[in-house]
């Protein structure tokens, strides 16, 4: 029986949100708390983009260092030959490609212009994975853009092609939110039956469904006899209304009537991060998490009404369905009330120290000389100028663990090409 991975698109999908955005320190953090996580796959951002360059490489290197393990880096382009060649010039380490082209006759006629047919389509598309195949690439998913307003039998063809030419998976997107569990279902069953590959459920909510549309299309999969990968991003941060949820997600596979323990997760997952990871995209996104988001939202644990109250004081059981514990939730936080120091962009190395001692404990903070401290402080004041916002202490130990990697994300060399 098939299992359910996750190939979580924040630093993909999530970045390209209007208004929105992470730097590259920012970005690495994602990877670096997916990867704690345990989730399969990150898509960690646009290899033919140059200012990606250096904070794709650098993360390829954090990987061979063992840091960003095992989790999987995996860059997105359009499904055009050219654009693969300049992704391996550019970063020549990269392992895993996603590679997307749209399929839907509207796109085929509203935004090609006519100027290309199906036939087209298929050619692109199996000449782009020929080409990341021959350049080196060892796992090519294909994407079908605007999936669910596209014709089974085109997507049947589409995904058929391309594995005979050794793509190791079919997304299908629901780009417009387009789908309902009911008919996703359908579709991903017959696309598993047919074309013979795993398939990615890749959804967005627009119609509100997106994390139902992801879990009745990962149940269609594996009833078609594949590997279901479920596309999310953390506080479900995606275009319009978002993507699926990577908290709600696991929380429906893990625990869904009929689904939790019939249908697994392929990797282990680890639950208890999902408080941080969420507080930490809200910060980085400025976005709040809503109030009634599931698991980590602030009322996802409070009750208040008589009945309830005295229910879960009696046995939680009675009005909760998993315990906040399980999702990392329930330390104290301590908010400083009286006097703050803090470091960045102006800092100097007394305020440096005092904030390291504070993380650390003053035994913990060992820079071999004054220089190496400098040093580090140096790159939290580029850091905290690319943030535009202190770091949090996570973000300071990183770059105090790894100051050369750090100095890599921080650098941005425009028209150096
Ligand atoms: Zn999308």
């Amino acid at each position: 029986m098939g299992k359910i991975y996750i190939i979580d698109v924040t630093n993909r999908d999530g970045v390209q949100t209007a208004k929105l955005g992470l730097c590259k320190l920012e970005k690495t953090m994602m990877n670096v708390y997916l990867n704690e996580m345990g989730v399969f796959q990150s898509e960690f951002g646009f290899p033919t983009t140059r200012h990606e360059s250096h904070y794709l490489r650098a993360n390829l290197e954090l990987a061979k260092m063992g840091v960003l393990q095992p989790i999987r880096l995996e860059g997105w382009m359009r499904a055009i030959a050219e654009d693969v060649e300049t992704c391996f010039r550019l970063v020549p380490e990269i392992k895993h490609l996603n590679l997307s082209i749209s399929t839907s006759d509207q796109m085929i006629t509203g935004k090609f212009l006519g100027k290309k047919n199906q036939q087209d389509i298929v050619n692109m598309m199996v000449e782009a994975v020929d080409a990341a195949r021959a350049l080196g690439a060892e796992t090519v998913g294909v994407n079908a853009e605007d999936g669910s307003r596209t014709s089974l039998e085109f997507l049947v063809r589409f995904g058929t092609e391309a594995r005979e030419h050794g793509a190791a998976r079919l997304r299908y997107c629901d780009s417009l939110g387009y789908d309902s569990p009911f008919t996703i279902y359908e579709t991903a069953r017959a696309l598993a039956e047919n074309v013979g590959l795993p398939v990615e459920i890749h959804c967005h909510g627009d119609l509100g469904m997106a994390v139902a549309n992801s879990v009745a299309g990962a149940k269609g999969v594996i009833d078609g006899g594949q590997d279901a990968y479920i596309n999310t991003t953390v506080n479900g941060i995606g275009e319009r209304a978002g993507n699926a949820d990577l908290v709600a997600v696991l929380l429906a596979v893990t625990k869904a009537k009929g689904f939790g323990g019939k249908y697994q997760l392929g990797s282990e997952m680890d639950l208890s991060k999902s408080w941080r990871i969420a507080r930490f995209a809200s910060y980085a996104f400025g976005v709040p998490i809503p109030i009634n988001q599931p698991g980590v939202g602030a009322n996802a644990f409070a009750h208040a009404s008589g009945i309830h109250a005295d229910g879960v004081l009696k046995d939680p059981d009675n009005y909760e369905l998993y315990g906040f514990e399980e999702l990392g939730r329930g330390e104290p936080e301590l908010v400083e009330t009286g006097r703050e120091i803090c470091t960045g962009r102006y800092g100097g190395i007394s305020g440096f120290r005092h904030v390291m001692n504070e993380i650390m404990g003053e035994e913990a903070v060992h820079f071999n000389d004054p220089d190496e401290a400098e040093r580090v402080l140096e790159l939290v004041r580029y850091a905290n100028v690319l943030a535009q916002k202190p770091l949090v202490e996570d973000e300071l130990l990183f770059v105090a663990k790894y100051p050369e990697i750090a100095r890599q994300l921080l650098t941005t060399t425009p028209l150096d090409y």
